[in-house]
């Protein structure tokens, strides 16, 4: 009967834990961004599902060519500022099936989101000017650059118009009166750009 070289157990040559001990499974490298409110980058696109990423981990898996991979299972999990992945491989080496399980964990680099760097550098694009008590509707904490209390009520820095727009359309539609203005305040790739003021009153008729 034949042993294994390294361990003696029987085995044709190399016994599979042998084996992987010196050509363990391993992943290519994952370069994953996170921004401090949770968001998540992966290449160049944000918002990206971890999906993404378990799709080309399992695409580049590597593994020694003596060892044929059946199905790779891969398990996404953001945990401590890590992405963790913990790995299933089912394979063969030699006339033996395997399974094999392993986590791996990859440092998520830290960067801004466009969201956050905007409200970071005080953008804004629209300023509601609520004159009149605060209506019960919910401001979308994201979209908030600053809010602010000011004279006779409350005022609100958005980081969208469309945002903006789309708020005050339904208040119009609650009976609340509002007023709009403009304010030029940059050019941006030749194109003049506008604040926009929605002055929100209760509409007393
Ligand atoms: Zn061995
Ligand atoms: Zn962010």
């Amino acid at each position: 009967m034949s042993v294994c070289p390294k361990c003696g157990r029987p085995a044709r040559g190399l016994c599979l834990d042998c084996f992987l001990e010196s050509n363990p499974l391993v992943l290519g490298d994952v370069k994953l961004v996170s921004c401090g409110c949770g968001r998540l980058r992966y290449r160049d696109k944000w918002d990206a599902p971890l999906q993404d990423v378990v799709r080309d981990v399992v695409k580049s898996f590597k593994h020694p060519f003596e060892i044929r991979i059946k199905k790779v299972d891969v398990k996404p999990e953001i945990r401590d500022g890590k992405l963790s992945l913990q790995v299933t491989a089912d394979g063969s080496y030699k006339d033996s099936i395997f399974r094999k399980s392993f986590t791996e964990q990859f440092k998520l680099q830290s960067t801004s989101c466009p969201t956050c760097s905007r409200k970071n550098s005080g953008y804004y694009e629209a300023v509601l000017q609520m004159r009149c008590e605060i209506p019960k509707f919910v401001v979308d904490e994201n979209q908030i650059a600053k809010a602010e209390k000011v004279r006779g009520g409350f005022d609100y820095y958005l980081l969208s118009n469309n945002y903006a727009r789309a708020l005050t359309s339904q208040l119009s539609r609650k009976g609340y009166d509002i007023k709009t203005s403009t304010k030029t305040y940059s050019m941006r790739d030749g194109q003049t750009v506008y604040r926009i003021y929605y002055s929100i009153k209760k509409d007393s008729a």
